[in-house]
């Protein structure tokens, strides 16, 4: 039977999530502070309230996408906030993609509020989001996991439980940091080939059915014109923005200071990453990384009409 959701955060990802839970048989109540985000979302069927507190007033489920930890937390707390206007034993699922120990103060606030809780971050950006084919990483007890994964599965095509509170943020971040340093070692080793006058075909030939193969090299492949659907192929056209890369490595940075875990490269990622999205990588595939690394080696990047 469909539940009565709350959904608060409409943008790129929460817009396209939440109206795959309608086509699901849910009854979707959101919100967002942008009126266009409400806008797109009344057009795919989505009940728009006045406000957050509005939208979780006798919601079973309350559903957060918002762009960062304070967002998240700030929604949950206050006089009007989310955890306060809630029913008793609402189930709550965070699916922004904050830090680990942001992810456990909001658990421990939905729960010292008499609520269930859930951190559920995603991974497979826009497309994944519009096609409900997510990969949801989910944290907290097996009991709120199981309540929670049908209606997650309504968004995703894969849901995996990774532990307790934060378990969800844990495995994202850390999977993300693989991928930075993946994406950087791709793209240096295809700019040291250049400069070798090796041409990219046949190193991509070689270590795409050899160790170096990666998913930063087969499928989002830095350099155009060799995976026909990588962002590199489209002009470097997110795909997953430098911007959001930047993020979630300063999330990894945090959890690394946290925790004392040394992690040079994922440091150093990370650095690599916040000056690239400051600049015209911002809003830029994260595997437009590789145009710095040639402006830095002095090569310039061959012509796509050359490769096709
Ligand atoms: P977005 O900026 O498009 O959407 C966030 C929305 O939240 C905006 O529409 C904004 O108006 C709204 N908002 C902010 N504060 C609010 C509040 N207090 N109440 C109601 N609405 C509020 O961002 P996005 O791309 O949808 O990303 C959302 C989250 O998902 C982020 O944490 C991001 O890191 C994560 N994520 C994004 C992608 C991606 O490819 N875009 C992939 C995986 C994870």
């Amino acid at each position: 039977m469909g539940k009565k959701i709350a959904f608060i955060g409409l943008g790129h990802m929460g817009g396209p999530m939440a109206a795959n839970l309608v086509k699901a048989g849910h009854r979707v109540s959101g919100f967002d502070l942008a009126p266009e985000a409400l806008d797109q979302a009344r057009t795919q069927g989505i009940e728009v309230s006045e406000s957050a507190a509005a939208a979780a007033a006798g919601a079973d489920v309350v559903i957060t996408m918002l762009p960062a930890g304070r967002h998240v937390l700030g929604a949950y707390q206050g006089e009007n906030g989310l955890l306060a206007v809630a029913a008793p034993g609402t189930l709550f699922l965070d699916c922004s993609t904050i830090s680990v120990e942001d992810a456990r103060a909001a658990h421990e606030l939905a729960t010292a509020a008499g609520h269930r809780s859930l951190d559920a971050p995603v991974s497979g950006g826009v497309t994944g989001a519009t096609d409900g084919t997510l990969t949801f990483m989910a944290g907290g007890s097996a009991e709120d996991f199981a309540d929670a994964e049908p209606i997650l599965a309504s968004m995703g095509g894969r849901i995996v439980h990774c532990g307790g509170p934060g378990g969800g943020q844990a495995a994202k971040v850390c999977n993300n940091m693989i991928l930075g340093v993946s994406m950087i070692a791709v793209s240096e080793a295809f700019v040291l080939g250049e400069k070798l006058g090796l041409s990219n075909e046949a190193l991509f030939d070689v270590a795409s059915a050899a160790s170096g193969q990666c998913w930063a090299l087969t499928t989002n492949c830095p350099v155009p014109g060799l995976v026909p659907t990588s962002p590199a192929t489209r002009n470097y056209e997110p795909g997953f923005a430098g911007a959001l890369m930047a993020k979630d490595l300063g999330l990894a940075v945090q959890a690394l200071e946290s925790t004392g875990a040394q992690a040079r490269l994922g440091s150093l990622a990370e650095e690599i990453y916040r000056n690239f999205a400051g600049g015209a990588g911002s809003g830029q595939d994260f595997s437009g990384i590789i145009n710095d690394i040639r402006a830095a080696s002095d090569v310039e990047a061959p012509a796509v009409e050359a490769l096709a």
